[in-house]
């Protein structure tokens, strides 16, 4: 992707650990590396259809002047969640902040912490099969929608489905939907558990009914195996009710295991070839 970069900005702020760091004030020096298509704005010439990049030098030098961080890890971190959701156009940004008088009591020419931070594509599956099963997914949808860190950019057609699993249940309802975030994965479960837990549901049978089920199912092309997260959803390939929302709203997104798009995983799935 194409790169507009601030090198060198000099900002004379009050980030330290040390008491004197916070009162005195010293110089930090700001690198950032702006994500960017500049192709539209370099056939037109046109500054509207870039970042401007003394916006950007303004709003790195108030931010760092109005906000007191004991960590320039901390500045970093804050700074580049201000960037990327205030910046339109904005996809990721590297951003290093240096410290050349660090007080270490030693010879050295700086000291720096440099983080690139950026917009993610996740898809999120949602499912229901007890009470208000609509208006749990509603609601689930609207708390996703008022987050401040997730853009809900697709929503699919609501489906009912005949229960998985072998337990004696009521019928489910599933959806899909695809977001950008700048969350992590394990923050982006975090949060989807967090509504599971809002909307009350219990764990008593596995693959049971349940008031709300919220699963991950994509998160850029990455593949994580861990405890809490998988990724992609391991139960993908296996499952109507995820790949028939997913066809609706991503039929060419190709599973990053596998190099199936939807459309050919459910395909298979259904036995037409
Ligand atoms: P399922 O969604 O397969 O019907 P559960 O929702 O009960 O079953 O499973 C939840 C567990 O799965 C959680 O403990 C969670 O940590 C784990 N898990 C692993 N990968 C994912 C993922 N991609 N999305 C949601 N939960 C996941
Ligand atoms: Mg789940």
């Amino acid at each position: 992707m194409d790169k507009i970069k601030i090198v060198d900005l000099e900002v004379f702020a009050n980030h330290g650990v040390f008491e004197e760091e916070q009162k005195l004030g010293q110089k930090f020096l700001v690198d950032a590396v702006l994500y960017t298509s500049t192709r539209v704005a370099g056939k037109k010439d046109n500054l509207e259809e870039s970042i401007n990049y003394g916006d950007i030098a303004a709003r790195i030098t108030k931010f760092l002047q109005e906000n007191t961080f004991q960590l320039i890890e901390a500045a970093a971190e804050k700074l580049a969640e201000d960037l990327l959701l205030y910046t339109k156009g904005l996809e990721q940004l590297t951003l290093e902040i240096k410290k050349p008088w660090a007080p270490v009591g030693l010879p050295l020419k700086t000291v720096s912490v440099e983080i690139t931070r950026g917009w993610h594509e996740a898809y999120i599956a949602f499912g229901s099969n007890m009470g208000d099963k609509m208006g749990y997914i509603q609601q689930a949808i609207d708390r996703i929608r008022m987050h401040p860190h997730i853009c809900v950019e697709k929503v699919s057609s609501i489906i009912e489905t005949q229960p998985y699993g072998g337990v004696e249940q009521d019928v489910f309802l599933n959806g899909c939907l695809k977001i950008k975030t700048i969350l992590e994965p394990l923050e982006l479960l975090d949060f989807m558990q967090q509504l599971e837990r809002e909307a009350h549901r219990e764990r008593v049978v596995h693959w049971g009914p349940r008031t709300l089920d919220l699963d991950v199912l994509f998160y850029d092309k990455q593949v994580i195996e861990s405890e809490r997260l998988n990724l992609p959803h391991p139960e993908i390939p296996k499952r109507t009710f995820v790949l028939k929302p997913m066809v609706e709203i991503a039929p060419y997104y190709r599973h990053p295991v596998t190099g199936q798009t939807m459309k050919e995983l459910l395909d298979l799935l259904e036995g037409i070839h």
